[in-house]
């Protein structure tokens, strides 16, 4: 079933522009995608929705565009040089290569799910007098299953915070997790396998010149701490925030953009005094549940989840994951960093990157917590809640929907004359040309008004207006609603005021204030 939904989801975004194989007459490249017409237009409402909310709403956070190419020492410094790797093993039968926290945590899942099952039965059987507590304490099944998930917890935390590979693959074994491909339990060793990419700076080829691309976009707002602090004059606490893409040499790159080699991240680094850190931790945590809530693709389609095994640079971290075909997955991270990155900066390049507290009358270097979500992964939850398959009309006729929020739809309305005679071409036109300087319209003129209805559907356009004989006498159009498929009849003249009271960024902001 879920398999089906992630399937359709990724032939419905080739067919409609959303996003296409990279190099795809080529046959592709492993898990690196191309933005399509639409899927342009929505990526950008995407980052214009984060940046306006992080950016414009918080007048001490400040915008920053740092380069993909940073000194080598940067990720010496960071620690990526040393640590930024992934467990890995592979299946000596099927040849399938796995990370294998991953292989656990998908193992754990199972469990996870079997008590939700039970969950979910009992709600249906006991309706509102259910309680959920009790029956956590008290049903044999939700006990057995959650006393095997804590026991396979204990031993993995501790392995993964003792970087014990050995025992990875021992849980591996014990637990008899067989490759997800092949049914085998035949593995290899587990193995460390560095994800940054490297290439060669200029003409000369000796090690040197090893530079990387980016493996996160944090590390540009780091080195940049102090000149955005001195220019800006900025006072702590204050916040850097930065779009901008990713590279990470991932073991394995399926399920479509979740997990891409090439990404895009939208992080803002927030600096604060030490000892406030799990203040605002708290603050970042709780306003961007609200940011992605704000979006009302479903509140219960959102989980938080504690980290198993904390960073090296950091001394509180929360995933907020979403509920994607897959299963619930992390969309965004916020982490406590403390002022790891920054001392470390400081070491290696011999520069203060400190800061002078008038309050307190005495210099130290910030504490850090930072948002950091994957725009692509934040695409992939929209088209996951928006797309929809409905059966409209008697006659057993279905179409495909995509409910996007309707400030990030690629188009907010579509123009279409009823037919391309009688003069109702001309006057279509003009509404265009007046409603393009206000939202991104599209228009339509060729097939059936049905047929046109449908491909806006599947683009996710709020709102269609038709174009018909009475309008050249009325000065009146027919707008459909997207969702509901309702008309209404509306005179031309409050067509931008009523499309923009639902499509408009300001509305959706509103919500986060
Ligand atoms: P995962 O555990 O899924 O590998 P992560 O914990 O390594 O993710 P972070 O380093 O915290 O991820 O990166 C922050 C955000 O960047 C993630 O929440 C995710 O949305 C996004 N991200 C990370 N790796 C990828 C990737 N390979 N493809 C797409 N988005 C990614």
């Amino acid at each position: 079933m879920a398999d089906d939904l992630l399937k359709k989801i990724i032939a419905h975004s080739k067919e409609y522009g959303f996003i296409f194989p990279s190099s795809e007459i080529y046959d592709g490249l492993s898990a690196v995608y191309d933005y399509g017409q639409n899927g342009a237009e929505l990526k950008k409402n995407i980052k214009e929705y984060w940046w306006q909310s992080m950016v414009q709403l918080h007048s001490n956070i400040v915008g920053l565009d740092a380069a993909i190419f940073m000194h080598p020492k940067v990720w010496e410094a960071s620690g990526h040089v040393g640590a930024f790797n992934d467990p890995l093993i592979d299946n000596k039968d099927s040849k399938k290569r796995y990370r294998a926290d991953v292989l656990i945590e998908e193992f754990r899942a199972k469990y996870e799910a079997k008590i939700d099952n039970e969950v979910k039965k009992a709600k249906k059987k006991f309706g509102d007098s259910f309680d959920t507590e009790q029956f956590f304490k008290t049903n044999p099944n939700v006990l057995r299953n959650q006393n095997k998930i804590d026991k396979l917890n204990e031993r993995f935390v501790k392995a993964l915070n003792d970087n014990d590979l050995e025992e990875l693959r021992q849980i591996i074994i014990d637990n008899e997790i067989a490759c997800p491909e092949s049914g085998s339990k035949n593995w290899t060793e587990v193995r460390q396998f560095n994800l940054m990419f490297n290439t060669k700076l200029g003409s000369v080829s000796d090690s040197a010149n090893t530079i990387y691309l980016r493996p996160e976009t944090a590390q540009g707002i780091f080195v940049n701490y102090l000149n955005v602090q001195k220019t800006g004059r900025m006072k702590i606490p204050f916040g850097i925030a930065q779009i901008g893409k990713a590279f990470r040499n991932e073991i394995v790159a399926r399920q479509f953009i979740f997990r891409m080699r090439e990404f895009e991240q939208m992080e803002m680094q927030f600096f604060v005094r030490p000892g406030e850190e799990m203040k605002w931790y708290e603050y970042w945590k709780e306003f961007r549940i609200k940011w992605h809530k704000n979006l009302e693709l479903g509140n219960d389609k959102y989980k938080t989840h504690d980290h198993d095994k904390l960073a090296h640079y950091a001394n509180a971290a929360v995933d907020i994951e979403f509920d994607f075909p897959m299963g619930f997955k992390e969309v965004e991270g916020i982490h406590s960093r403390t002022n790891f990155d920054l001392s470390r900066h400081q070491e290696f390049s011999g520069k203060k990157l400190q800061y002078f507290d008038p309050e307190l009358n005495e210099s130290y270097v910030p504490y850090v917590v930072e948002t950091s979500i994957g725009l692509d992964r934040m695409f992939m939850t929209i088209l996951s809640a928006a797309y929809k398959e409905e059966v409209v009309g008697d006659n057993g006729e279905t179409r495909i929907v995509l409910s996007i929020p309707p400030a990030l739809a690629p188009f907010k309305i579509a123009i279409l004359p009823l037919v391309k005679k009688d003069g109702l071409s001309e006057v279509a036109q003009k509404i265009f040309d007046k409603l393009r300087l206000h939202f991104n319209v599209m228009y339509e003129e060729k097939d059936s008004i049905g047929k046109r209805y449908r491909r806006q559907d599947a683009i996710g356009t709020p709102y269609c207006i038709t174009i018909d004989h009475q309008t050249i006498e009325d000065n009146a159009v027919t707008l459909r609603h997207r969702d509901t498929m309702e008309q209404e009849r509306i005179s031309i003249d409050d067509l931008i005021k009523t499309v923009e009271e639902k499509v408009s960024m300001v509305k959706l902001l509103e919500g986060l204030i």
